[in-house]
């Protein structure tokens, strides 16, 4: 093959004059030879510096090298290596020699014909060894694009499978902040949640790690809100803070935003922005065009899986709920007693009940308009939520009647809850189209105590029974149901 441009090395071990001589005149000016001494023998980093197109070494200077340095020279790749046959030398192997990677073996008289051909096989052999790398190289990387094109798969794959394996917003950010660390170090996965608001004003929903810094927190929930104000267009104008058990990597340390770098996700569903994600990252994290496709998949799907945990919380609340006092409904009253009596049963604390049931209800109906009559309801709703614990349970039983579930609570302790509902109930002035008036309640205690067995039907019908005692004693009065085992058919 014809050298026009850089000439290429030859290298020569220990050449004599006449096989210097001979291969310049075989090689012409498209090659340049360099000799090395037998006593300073080139090493692999000569190689690897030099990129010698072929080696010329005589047989009498091969015959004479120790073994190991036969090996050392065999082994330069991607070296060419031609054994020179001198007149007269002892036979060699060969065969043996072209198996172990001699390019040629010229034998004597060292010839400028030989010389050019043997150039030319090895320019030949030089461009196969060229092809073949290209083809290596190209199968290397198709390997690399597949392995992580795999790996993009698994990681989309366990990414949304464990998302949609939740209906718990907190959990899927839990484990969303385990599944993105395949991909960049996440220290904390955070996010909030706004509402469209319709009429009234946005609030927002924000998860967030517990810091031990208050500091820290506080920064948080400001970064969220912008945030959210921001992506939304709407001003958060109030927020409701739910904290996450594990949405730090368990080493995070200071989970502060300025702890590491904060990437800010936008979550979108059915092309409307309800979310962010804010990924606290722990170091440097440089990600590839790829790898933020891949990310920008795994957000989108746990954006889905999020707006879907969003939606069943809001549809189980509303039917557990009653939609005009905003307390429990009668079906989960019904499920929570049961949940309750079992515990009552098992643990063999005291149980409570009490059933409630507005005064002369149709009177305020009928004198200020059924409108006035839901207020009244809506405002003994959220009556009851101020005065009961979280561990209560209160629910609207039916019309004007509502019942509250008191765990650990004896009988006493129900009568003196029960009296200071009465007593608020009754204090408070309600106001229609400008008209104020009072309502009052009448109140049964049921109570069931420690080991004593009770069906939830008995427990209800005690309650109920007490209800109508003090009805019958007068109204705006509370009878627990000692009293009413000694009436239990008094009628008003
Ligand atoms: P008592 O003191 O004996 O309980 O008398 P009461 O008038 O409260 O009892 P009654 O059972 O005769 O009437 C209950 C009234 O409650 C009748 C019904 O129209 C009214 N009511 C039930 N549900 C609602 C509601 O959701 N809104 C309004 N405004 N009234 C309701
Ligand atoms: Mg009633
Ligand atoms: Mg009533």
């Amino acid at each position: 093959m014809a050298k026009q441009s850089a000439p290429e090395l030859l290298w020569g071990l220990g050449l004599n004059d006449i096989e210097r001589r001979r291969i310049a005149d075989g090689a012409g000016l498209g090659y340049i030879l360099r000799d090395w001494s037998t006593g300073s023998l080139p090493t692999v980093a000569d190689v690897e510096r030099e990129r010698p197109f072929l080696v010329f070494i005589p047989s009498r200077v091969w015959t004479a090298l120790p073994p190991e340095l036969h090996a050392t020279i065999l082994s330069m790749e991607p070296l060419q290596k031609v054994l020179l046959i001198e007149p007269n030398h002892p036979v060699l192997d060969y065969a043996d020699l072209l198996d172990r990677d001699f390019l040629s073996l010229v034998p004597s008289p060292l010839t400028a014909d030989k010389v050019r051909a043997v150039l030319a096989r090895a320019a030949e052999a030089s461009a196969i060894y060229e092809d073949i790398l290209r083809m290596t190289r190209e199968i290397a990387l198709e390997r690399e694009i597949l392995s992580f094109k795999t790996d993009a798969l698994v990681f989309l794959n366990r990414t949304l499978s464990r998302a949609v394996e939740s209906l718990n917003p907190a959990t899927i950010l839990a484990q969303a902040r385990e599944d993105l660390n395949m991909l960049l170090p996440v220290a904390a996965v955070q996010g909030a949640f706004w509402n469209t608001p319709g009429s009234g004003a946005a609030e927002a929903e924000l998860f967030l790690c517990f810091q031990e810094e208050a500091a820290a927190q506080d920064q948080w929930v400001e970064f969220l809100l912008k945030s959210a104000a921001k992506l939304s267009g709407n001003p958060m104008h109030g927020y409701q803070l739910t904290f996450l058990m594990d949405g730090a990597a368990p080493d995070a340390g200071d989970l502060s935003p300025r702890a590491g770098k904060v990437v800010l996700l936008p979550l979108k569903a059915g092309g409307q922005t309800f979310g962010c994600l804010a990924l606290l990252l722990a170091g440097e994290a440089r990600l590839g065009k790829d790898q933020r496709e891949v990310l920008h998949s795994a957000i989108n799907h746990l954006a889905l899986a999020l707006k879907n945990a969003l939606l069943y919380r809001e549809v189980k609340t509303r039917a557990d709920h009653d939609g005009l006092t905003r307390i429990h409904n009668r079906q989960s009253f019904d499920e929570r007693l049961v949940d309750e009596l079992a515990r009552h049963q098992r643990y063999g604390h005291d149980l409570s009940l009490l059933m409630m049931d507005l005064d002369h209800f149709k009177r305020i109906n009928d004198t200020h308009g059924h409108q006035a009559g839901d207020l009244v309801l809506k405002e003994v709703g959220g009556l009851l939520n101020e005065t009961l614990r979280s561990t209560d349970f209160a629910a609207r039983y039916g019309g004007e009647e509502f019942a509250v579930i008191l765990p650990h609570t004896d009988e006493e302790q129900a009568w003196n809850l029960a009296d200071r509902l009465r007593e608020k109930i009754a204090r408070k002035r309600f106001t229609s189209n400008g008209v104020a008036f009072q309502a009052t309640a009448s109140i049964g205690v049921a109570s069931l105590a420690p080991g004593s067995l009770s069906r939830k039907v008995d427990l209800v019908r005690q309650a109920d029974q007490a209800l109508y005692l003090a009805k019958a004693s007068g109204r705006n009065m509370v009878c627990a149901s000692a009293c009413s085992a000694e009436e239990p058919a008094a009628q008003g």
